[in-house]
């Protein structure tokens, strides 16, 4: 008799599996009977319809039929990248299949001329031609032949066939143990989803009438199925809110005069969001719990701004405020800036970085635990295990994206439950801000202070350079100063530096009249100062600059961003690098030049940066062309990647499942009831996954 399967049996013990099998699934994460079944098909195949190469557009995710041609390898440029080509033809025509990388060893040594293949993948467009990139292609076995249905595709795993996957798991499927469903009845009624068992039926094995359906991600299986996903996420964060809710917190105490004192200091106007912004901080920090909040606002709203107000309200009120940043650059112009405008106030402002040692470390240390700094700006310094605080009530960070939760936490620990403010300038479109801050209560700063203009945004290419520092050297003429950023993905990758310190050579031989300044990771921080401190002063023009200045350097009279090898930078960091212009009355430029080897994907990314300067539209563009996976470092997010379910398309489930979820913890905050128990146990795996 066989064994009965249970949902967390060893994947070896599936019939047909085995130690060896066993061994290179569980390599892909498939552990258990449970992980199996939610391997989900990565496509359908209808058929009754026979697709033909020809007919190919791009971005569709297809499966094809056709026949091997020709496997050749060759390399890309002058890189030593070596590039796979697989192609394939049919009677109507033929494509390339690339591979930038073996997929595995063997891969390539299957396939012969005149071999008939399935073929399942994206079709990609690459300089006006279609192709497909890492498609999953394997011989065309017997039992594919056989069926007549709508077939589930599986991601080939290590050269097991899609049609041996799906063999395994119908089995699975067809033998009669049942599958247990955690979530709560009542949820499943209410939100009138499919049982969970016939889900995991239903989405491996389609019903034909479904077909249309499944195409569109609307089949009843899908929506019960992405439900889940989305609801354990939910559900997580609302009992981390509701957590945070019952949790108590010292109340600041303070009437708010010293704001008030910094805002009437103020050589301008607040915008009204950030008024707006600031009061409904103030009355989180006066509560007895927690605050737990996000400002959002885009780059040049003036974040930096509202941050003080909120410390000058906890140094009224007794209470020190911790604010830590990720770079040495930006901590050093907020420990600047808030000198300026808050050592007026009789408040006492320390910097602590790695720079900071010895002597006059201790002395800040020391001071810290006397309860004699009110606010301690810094890096990763912060969290250092001797910093410690008298009364820490106020915790800030910028630029929160750059933090991992755990540094986060690390920071909070420092004080009794302090109230905590983080700051993005990256805007998370509303579909995702509710799972990843979905705990957080969110300020929007969605206005730019009075008099900015927008920043006019061109893209060119190398050929044109001379024009453009043309361009640079008439607005310095000027007396305005520019950025030249050169790509440098990796601070540790010497070829990029070396190209980096040859623009510098040049730039710095053309503008000879000029001071040019020189800024890079690998610098010390001495003399990374240096430069910043010329730059801020205007002693020098033009600072060539790889990635580091990325993130908040403030410089009001620099307007020109020239941003090299553009199509090397992601959405989101192009729009964080234009920022650093545009922070003044001066009309400014960003000047994004291409090289030559460039995607489809980067031209479309120079053109949403010409067509607008709204960080919230550019941020809803990058998640639509990376996925909700990529646009956020999985580390950052805490967010587990979705199988089935997509932030963008899936919003409306997304939706469901988080009213769900927060009904859940409304009515049983502890899971204690027992027929909450399994989806109590389901959220502690989860909890082990996402943690460690
Ligand atoms: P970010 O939101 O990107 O962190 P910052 O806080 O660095 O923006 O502010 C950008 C610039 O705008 C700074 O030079 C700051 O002094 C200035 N600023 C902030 N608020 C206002 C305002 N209400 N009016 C005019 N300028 C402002
Ligand atoms: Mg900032």
């Amino acid at each position: 008799m066989a064994m009965a399967l249970q949902f967390d049996t060893d994947v070896q013990f599936v019939k047909g599996v085995g130690p060896k099998l066993g061994d290179v699934f569980r390599r892909r994460g498939i552990a258990r009977v449970q992980d199996l079944l939610e391997f989900y098909p990565r496509a359908y195949e209808d058929r009754r319809a026979i697709r033909q190469i020809r007919s190919l557009v791009p971005d569709q995710l297809v499966s094809i039929k056709a026949q091997i041609q020709k496997i050749r390898s060759f390399n890309l440029g002058k890189s030593r990248r070596k590039v796979y080509d697989v192609v394939i033809g049919d009677a109507s025509g033929r494509i390339s299949c690339k591979y930038f990388r073996v997929p595995y060893k063997g891969y390539f040594e299957r396939f012969q001329p005149f071999q008939e293949v399935r073929v399942i993948g994206k079709v990609t467009q690459y300089r006006g031609v279609l192709e497909f990139h890492h498609p999953d292609i394997h011989p065309i076995t017997e039992d594919e032949e056989n069926t007549n249905e709508l077939i589930s595709i599986y991601t080939e795993i290590e050269g097991q066939s899609s049609a041996k996957i799906a063999r395994l798991i119908r089995s699975v499927l067809s033998s009669e143990h049942p599958i247990p469903d955690p979530m709560p009845f009542w949820i499943v009624k209410e939100n009138g989803l499919l049982p969970l068992d016939r889900a995991l039926q239903e989405i491996h094995v389609p019903k034909l009438e479904e077909a249309d359906a499944f195409l569109n991600f609307q089949a009843p299986s899908q929506r019960r199925l992405i439900f889940d996903e989305f609801f354990m996420i939910e559900l997580h964060m609302a009992l981390k809110r509701a957590g945070v809710e019952k949790e108590k917190s010292t109340p600041i105490q303070a009437q708010g005069l010293w704001p008030q004192r910094l805002e009437a200091s103020l050589e301008f106007e607040l915008t009204g969001a950030q008024k707006r912004s600031f009061a409904e901080i103030i009355s989180d920090l006066r509560k007895p719990h927690p605050m737990h909040r996000l400002v959002q606002g885009d780059v040049g709203s003036g974040k930096t701004l509202v941050a003080l107000l909120a410390a000058a309200f906890a140094a009224e009120g007794e209470m020190q405020t911790a604010l830590m940043v990720p770079t040495e650059i930006l901590a050093e112009q907020h420990y600047a800036n808030a000198s300026r405008r808050l050592a007026p106030l009789g408040m006492r402002v320390a910097l602590l970085t790695s720079q900071v040692k010895g002597k006059e470390r201790a002395v800040i240390l020391q001071a810290l635990k006397a309860g004699e700094i009110d606010v301690c700006i810094g890096t990763h310094a912060l969290i250092q295990d001797d910093v410690e605080f008298a009364k820490l009530g106020l915790v800030i960070v910028d630029e929160q994206h750059r933090f991992g939760v755990e540094q986060r936490n690390k920071l909070k620990a420092k004080g009794l439950s302090p109230h905590f403010l983080v700051m993005t300038a990256t805007p998370i479109p509303r579909t995702l801000a509710m799972t990843v801050y979905g705990d957080l209560d969110v300020s929007v700063i969605d206005e730019l202070p009075k008099g900015r203009q927008p920043i006019v945004t061109r893209k060119t290419f190398a050929s044109k350079r001379d024009l453009v520092m043309g361009f640079v050297r008439d607005q310095i003429k000027k007396g305005r100063q520019a950025y030249i950023v050169y790509p440098l993905v990796d601070e540790s990758e010497t070829m990029d530096l070396k190209n980096a310190l040859e623009e510098y050579t040049k730039v710095k031989a053309e503008f000879s009249d000029f001071s040019v300044g020189l800024l890079h990771g690998r610098m010390k921080s001495s003399e990374k100062d240096e430069i910043m401190q010329g730059f801020r002063r205007n002693e020098i023009q033009i600072l060539v600059a790889t990635t580091v200045i990325e993130v908040g350097v403030d410089v009001p009279n620099a307007n020109i961003m020239v941003i090299e090898h553009a199509e090397r930078f992601g959405l989101s960091q192009l729009h964080q690098l234009r920022g650093r212009v545009g922070r003044g009355e001066y009309k400014s430029y960003c000047v994004l030049v291409l090289g030559y080897a460039l995607s489809e994907e980067a031209t479309k990314r120079a053109e949403i940066m010409e067509s607008t300067n709204d960080g919230f539209k550019i941020a809803e563009a990058d998640l639509e062309m990376r996925g909700p996976g990529e646009f956020l470092g999985t580390k950052q997010s805490g967010l587990p990647g979705f199988k089935l379910g997509n932030l963008v398309r899936d919003i409306k489930i997304l939706q469901e499942a988080r009213a769900a979820a927060f009904a859940l913890a409304a009515r049983d905050p502890d899971l204690k009831r027992p027929e909450h128990q399994m989806v109590r146990a389901k959220l502690e795996s989860f909890h082990k996954m996402w943690v460690g």
